[in-house]
């Protein structure tokens, strides 16, 4: 006997969506999809490899991305090549290199794994989904308005809207930004003795990072830290007002967190993250900002961006606890069909009813097994109706109709009269996705 091989499982924060889960992330796509299409959003797809240098070079050389999260190989001509870790750098690339950038203006989205080598834990995952949407060619802040509206309304489709809050902040121009950082290591400087380690490290490299430690001995003395906000110019300033005065005039609520920096260097004037208490520490589901200066910093012209990304597995989670989330049954009509003549009429008029009704799913009964067992899969298939055939209802050309889910008769009927009953109960079939 064959000795019997170990079995290989999945790499540590890898996960499998396994058939039963995929309505739920089907559901998501297709909300997000919907909302994305009534702004006018179109979908870019990208590679999901690059060259490590795009990378250090947007994402920067000091983030936690690029010091330790990235899967960086060696392909087989010696070249690096990384795995992305998001796909704000991968969209530019892109659109730099087919010129979409040049006097043009564009709304563009994106979906698709990342991968960054964290510790795996509830909510931060080493293979996780993004949906990314990135503008181009708009100085602001119309649009960075309206790429918060659009969060926000799916967030009401989603329903899960009374469970996030809108956190904003704006980090002003590069200038502004490091005069501030200055002033910032002054003060942190004089509280050297209350630093962590990491945050000893990032003094020197990323202080304003430094704002976002959540270092419970830490947060008095940046409760105190001066505010970047205090340090912005006049043309930032009414940037950030202007926004939030449409963001007021549109009744989206926010919360002014003047420490929201962002982890990645490539942001400047409005950041923005969609944050929950109720996913623990993992709790923000939706991040973004304003990132003009990465456009020069990747060979590009002068230019305007702003962009989010958002992680499906975390606004998963967040939709998960609501019960109210109905998904569409995988199948609606379940064909029964025992006997060789019986299967033979089965598979055919599968074909039939697959030609006649579009949208109708249904599933022919493979395998063979008695009725018994076959109107157990018809049950666990969640289909509305079981067709029976037997080699009598075959021979006559007929079928059986049993509802699976209602009290109803078990009725006989030809094949016409059951392409007309289907038709009808498809057409009215209700809606099942929660809108
Ligand atoms: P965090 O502070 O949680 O590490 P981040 O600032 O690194 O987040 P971004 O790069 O802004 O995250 O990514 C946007 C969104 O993608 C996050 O808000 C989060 O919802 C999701 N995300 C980021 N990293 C992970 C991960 N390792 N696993 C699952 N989702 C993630
Ligand atoms: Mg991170």
């Amino acid at each position: 006997m064959a000795k019997q091989q170990q079995a290989i499982q999945a790499i540590r924060g890898m996960h499998d969506v396994l058939p039963e889960q995929s309505p739920y992330w089907q559901w998501l796509e297709h909300h997000t999809r919907q909302v994305l299409a009534a702004y006018g959003y179109q979908e870019i797809r990208l590679p999901i490899v690059e060259k490590t240098e795009l990378f250090k070079r947007s994402i920067g050389e000091v983030t936690d991305i690029v010091e330790k999260e990235m899967y960086t190989f060696e392909d087989r001509n010696g070249d690096s090549l990384t795995l992305r870790p998001e796909g704000t750098a991968g969209c530019l690339r892109a659109c730099l290199e087919h010129g979409l950038l040049h006097n043009q203006s564009h709304r563009l989205w994106y979906y698709g794994p990342m991968f960054r080598h964290e510790r795996p834990q509830k909510g931060r995952y080493r293979q996780f989904y993004q949906l990314g949407v990135e503008t181009y060619g708009m100085p602001g802040p119309d649009i960075d308005a309206e790429v918060i509206l659009l969060t926000d309304r799916l967030w009401k489709q989603l329903g899960i809207r009374d469970k996030v809050e809108l956190q904003l902040n704006s980090l002003g121009t590069t200038d502004e930004r490091s005069a501030y950082r200055d002033t910032l290591v002054e003060y942190f400087k004089h509280h050297i003795d209350v630093l962590d380690e990491d945050s000893l490290r990032r003094l020197e490299t990323n202080p304003l990072r430094i704002l976002d430690s959540k270092n419970p001995s830490m947060q008095l003395m940046l409760r105190e830290a001066p505010v970047l906000l205090e340090h912005l110019g006049e043309d930032s300033l009414q940037h950030f007002n202007s926004l939030k005065i449409m963001l007021d005039d549109l009744g989206v609520s926010y919360q002014l967190n003047t420490r929201l920096v962002r982890g990645l260097d490539y942001y400047g004037k409005t950041v923005f993250e969609w944050v929950t208490d109720e996913l623990g520490a993992q709790g923000t589901i939706c991040a973004g900002g304003r990132y003009d200066g990465l456009i020069e910093q990747l060979g590009g012209k002068p230019n305007h961006a702003i962009g989010f990304a958002m992680g499906m597995e975390r606004i998963l989670a967040l939709v998960e606890q609501l019960e109210n989330v109905v998904v569409e049954p995988n199948v609606d009509i379940y064909i029964i069909r025992v006997g060789a003549e019986a299967e033979k009429a089965g598979l055919l008029l599968s074909e039939q009813l697959r030609d006649a009704i579009a949208g109708l799913k249904l599933q022919l009964n493979c395998g063979g097994g008695s009725f018994k067992s076959q109107f157990k899969k018809a049950d666990k298939s969640g289909a509305a109706f079981a067709i029976i055939i037997g080699d009598d209802e075959a021979q006559r050309g007929e079928v059986a109709l049993k509802s699976l889910r209602i009290e109803q008769e078990q009725t006989n009927l030809k094949h016409s009269a059951l392409l007309d009953y289907l038709k009808q109960w498809h057409a009215n079939k209700p809606l099942l996705h929660k809108n």
